[in-house]
């Protein structure tokens, strides 16, 4: 197949990363015969300094001429003051509005060498391979109406958590996309018991389950999913739930893995946009231009990027499975590394799961 990616690598450790990645998706593309042509773009702070813009038109119109797009990261202190009319982070939201993403999918999947590394028992995390559907343009963050007031001398806040059906449906049919791509089950997250939004979300959700009758369904309360998510987080395949749930559930069952350096995700809208691809941390710019971040958060994007925007599930698999690989013999970056383990560098770390892949 011919593929168009688009590369931000952006600011701090992200081109480090991006390099690696890069590396293993143009050995993807030699092992299968596939041409992938990739474009640069910048974005970020360093678009900033070189043109005002965090992120120029001509960087969007590359992103949205493509079939996917791979980010690194962006930010860092020389960008931060809060006072400032640019900022980095305006790119990034900028870039997702006008890509149409409103899934934000992150897979929380524990690789056996690094089982040791969760916070929680190594037998209790061994089968857990998760991936979380967070509804990402919706929900009590965007409500309204959204204030403060005064009212008999005393200060109030106040948001408005509103769905509507439209908005919960696609993102429950790319949770169900994935779910027959992967073990077949969805777990739907609300809090129906309380909230009417979450009571139109459990309906909309039980008429998309069933659309779907190949694919197991469940609802779960999210008080009850916080808890599960320690006690048994093995037995969840896909789970979606909306905006504000999604970003609290994510981060708790990102630290199951105990290791940031690994945590891939994507963006992802309806059949047709355009995915956008990058690893949760940041652009790290205590350990930038060292050549020790970890690529493989970055990595694994590419792998979830060959997999949903360019349809090669088998590919995609294969480069899980040389990151695994790479792994089990023993091979560390510094943020992993542990007395015994060899650490290695960036790039070493990349062209290791290169040569694991053939
Ligand atoms: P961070 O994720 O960049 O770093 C947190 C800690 O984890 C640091 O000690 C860092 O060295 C380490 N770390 C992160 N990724 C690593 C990797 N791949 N390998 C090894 N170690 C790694 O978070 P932060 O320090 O809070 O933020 C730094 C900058 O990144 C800020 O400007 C922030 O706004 C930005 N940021 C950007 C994104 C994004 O681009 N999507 C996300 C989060 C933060």
């Amino acid at each position: 197949m011919e593929a168009t990616i688009t590369l931000l690598p952006g600011d701090g450790i992200g081109p480090e990363v991006v390099t690696e990645a890069q590396k293993v998706l143009t050995a993807v593309a030699a092992k299968h015969n596939h041409t992938f042509q990739f474009r640069e773009g910048l974005m970020g702070g360093i678009a900033i300094d070189q043109t005002g813009n965090p992120l120029p038109e001509e960087t969007l119109g590359m992103c949205l001429d493509g079939d996917a797009v791979l980010l690194g990261a962006v930010g860092g202190p020389q960008w931060s003051d809060p006072t400032a009319k640019v900022r980095p982070e305006q790119g990034l939201l900028k870039l997702r509005k006008s890509l149409g993403v409103f899934a934000n999918i992150r897979p929380v999947k524990v690789f056996s060498a690094l089982a040791d590394a969760s916070p929680l028992r190594p037998e209790r995390v061994e089968n857990v391979d998760i991936v979380f559907v967070r509804e990402l343009t919706g929900g009590i963050y965007f409500g309204q109406p959204q204030g403060r007031e005064t009212v008999n001398g005393r200060r109030a806040g106040y948001d408005t958590m509103r769905y509507d059906e439209e908005e919960i449906r696609r993102v429950l049919e790319v949770a169900f996309r994935l779910a027959a791509q992967r073990q077949g089950k969805v777990t739907s997250v609300d809090k129906a018991n309380v909230l009417a939004s979450s009571r139109v979300w459990r309906e909309v959700a039980h008429e998309v389950a069933a659309e779907h009758p190949e694919i197991e369904f469940e609802d779960v309360l999210v008080d009850a999913m916080a808890m599960y998510l320690i006690n048994r987080p093995g037995d969840f395949d896909v789970v979606v739930t909306g905006n504000m749930f999604g970003d609290i559930l994510s981060d708790e069952a990102s630290m199951i893995t105990g290791s940031l350096g690994m945590l891939p995700s994507a963006a992802l809208g309806g059949p047709d946009s355009v995915g956008l691809y990058e690893p949760i941390h940041g652009s790290a710019p205590d350990i930038a231009g060292q050549g020790i971040a970890n690529p493989l958060a970055t990595i694994l994007s590419a792998a979830m990027l060959l997999r949903s925007s360019l349809g090669l599930s088998e590919a995609a698999a294969e480069v899980e499975t040389a990151v695994a690989q790479v792994l089990a013999n023993g091979y560390r970056t510094a943020d992993l590394a542990k007395e015994g383990d060899t650490a290695v560098s960036t790039r070493e770390m990349g062209n290791r799961v290169v040569a694991s892949l053939f």
